[in-house]
């Protein structure tokens, strides 16, 4: 019988020992940099864990480790079937271990249990599946000639990758580098984001005892001055990384002075919700921004945070709207009826909070936001926040907030609509709700967006798994594609191979 879920998550939690340490060629090592990072629980405030980042020497060691272990090709050189294998054997183990990795990840980032469980572990074991079973469906090319000469393109992994994320999705986001760039055969050194460390080192002892060689995946932790090691590291042959523009900018910056390691950049969204007067069902597009707009507390690079509507429907749009706002359950993280928990720091909830003056001082009226108390007073809690009159102008229209506030705007043609959806330096995704076919083939043109969906419910069904589609980020919000079968070939390298009889 299925073991049952346990609800007191409260006292799991207080019952844990947390430590952070780097892993290095199959090993727990401690980290000696001089930087401290001190971790706040987002749900009430208080200390939950601290650590040294790591110094410089740390991240070399980590390289070395890898470096070494795809030298000697302990790793790539296994068959395709053996990787597939130990990879499968490490998704189970993520299934296996799903409760402890989900509390991490709710202590962590503050979101809530239920969507830790629910959401984030699938997604991370259907990544690591779907990479597991794509490992011998990679194919190149061979040329015509004449019998005399073979010409073909050789496909081979790109050494060693190393890879820096972000902290929305701290588990999923490890995964979505780590599961292709094995697959593929390389050897990778993992820095997660020191705001959210915990998941990182569980994810490299588990790969471990799936039967990961020692040294193929390395886990160092740190801040920026951890990642800049890693990027300017002359033995790195790529980085993939999942975070904000800003930083992806400067990886470039970095690769660039150093080694031109390719680079995976991964980046920030601003991202439209086009609502049409002839959309399917306004219940259907109102439960689907809701959720899209406040899931994971608005700390999510596709969040739908601008609402673009047409002027017809807008008063209509915006009452359903404040009605399934005000149906959140915002609570603690840790309760599981909980649907809304707490911003990740003390740091991001100030800037969130910023943005929403701003929204106010640039003019644009709060149509929705709570005025209940915090669920635990010391906690990063922001309510969800909705605006209207927000004009193309506005910082609150422009800008990733990264957090829960969502932008309501309006306009009358469909070309208005496509340049409005334009109109930030972001261009990850965009959602179109409409029955006119042609129109959404008009707008998926004209909108710059890595991946556009039209008509998606909250939760859309029949479609292919997330992981299946390649797509990756237009203009600022990215380079390269993730995902699919060209999400795995961003980590191979290729040799054009002539040999004559
Ligand atoms: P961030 O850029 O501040 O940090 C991301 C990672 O980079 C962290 O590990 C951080 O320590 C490291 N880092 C920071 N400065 C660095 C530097 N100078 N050199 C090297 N590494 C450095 O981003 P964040 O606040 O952790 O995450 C939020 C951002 O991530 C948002 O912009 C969001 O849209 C984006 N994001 C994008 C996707 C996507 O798939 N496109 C997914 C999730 C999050």
């Amino acid at each position: 019988m299925a073991e049952p879920i346990p609800t007191d998550w409260v006292k799991r939690a207080s019952s844990l020992r947390l430590r952070v340490q780097n892993i290095v060629d199959g090993r727990s090592v401690a980290q000696s940099g001089d930087e401290t990072s001190k971790k706040l629980s987002p749900r009430d405030g208080e200390p939950l864990y601290e650590f040294h980042a790591s110094a410089k020497e740390n991240v070399a060691s980590a390289v070395d480790s890898a470096r070494r272990s795809f030298e000697d090709g302990r790793w790539w050189r296994q068959s395709p079937q053996a990787r597939h294998d130990v990879l499968l054997r490490l998704a189970n183990l993520l299934e296996t271990h799903a409760e402890e990795l989900a509390l991490f990840e709710c202590l962590d980032v503050g979101k809530p249990i239920s969507d830790a469980l629910s959401i984030d572990l699938p997604f991370a074991v259907s990544v690591l599946r779907y990479n597991a079973e794509s490992v011998d469906k990679l194919h190149a090319k061979v040329y015509a000639a004449d019998p005399t000469c073979l010409a073909y393109q050789l496909r081979r992994p790109a050494g060693v990758v190393a890879a820096i994320v972000g902290w929305n999705f701290p588990l999923a986001l490890a995964v979505q580098k780590v599961a292709p760039a094995l697959a593929t055969g390389n050897s990778a050194v993992l820095k997660p984001s020191e705001l959210a460390s915990l998941s990182a080192c569980r994810l490299a002892q588990l790969a471990l005892e799936a039967g990961v060689p020692d040294g193929v995946l390395n886990v160092v932790h740190g801040g920026a001055e951890t990642g800049e090691f890693l990027g300017r590291h002359l033995d790195v042959d790529m980085l993939t990384f999942t975070g904000s523009s800003r930083t992806g900018k400067r990886l470039l910056v970095a690769a660039g002075e150093s080694n031109m390691k390719r680079l995976l950049l991964e980046c920030g969204g601003k991202a439209p919700n086009i609502v049409f007067e002839d959309c399917p069902s306004i219940d259907a597009v109102a439960d689907a921004i809701i959720a899209r707009a406040f899931w994971n507390q608005g700390e999510v690079c596709s969040a739908s945070s601008r609402v673009l509507v047409q002027n017809s429907m807008r008063e209509e749009l915006q009452r359903q709207l404040v009605y399934r706002a005000s149906a959140l359950k915002p609570g603690d993280p840790l309760k599981v009826d909980t649907t809304y928990g707490a911003l990740v720091s003390a740091g991001h909830r100030t800037k969130v909070l910023e943005y929403i003056e701003e929204g106010k001082r640039e003019g644009a009226e709060i149509l929705y936001a709570s005025n209940n108390p915090p669920p635990l007073t010391s906690g990063f809690y922001v309510s969800p926040t909705i605006f209207s009159c927000v004009q193309p102008s506005h910082r609150i229209a422009r800008e990733e907030i990264f957090g829960p506030v969502l932008s309501i705007l309006s306009f009358e043609h469909e070309d208005e609509a496509i340049a409005l959806a334009n109109s930030t330096i972001y261009g990850l995704s965009a959602i179109i709700w409409t029955r006119d076919m042609g129109r959404s083939h008009r707008l998926s043109q004209g909108i710059r967006a890595g991946s556009v969906t039209v008509n998606a419910s909250s939760a859309p069904k029949g479609g292919p798994p997330d992981c299946a589609m390649a797509s990756g980020g237009h203009k600022q919000s990215g380079i390269g594609v993730e995902g699919g079968l060209e999400g795995l070939e961003a980590y191979t390298v290729q040799t054009a191979v002539q040999y004559f009889v």
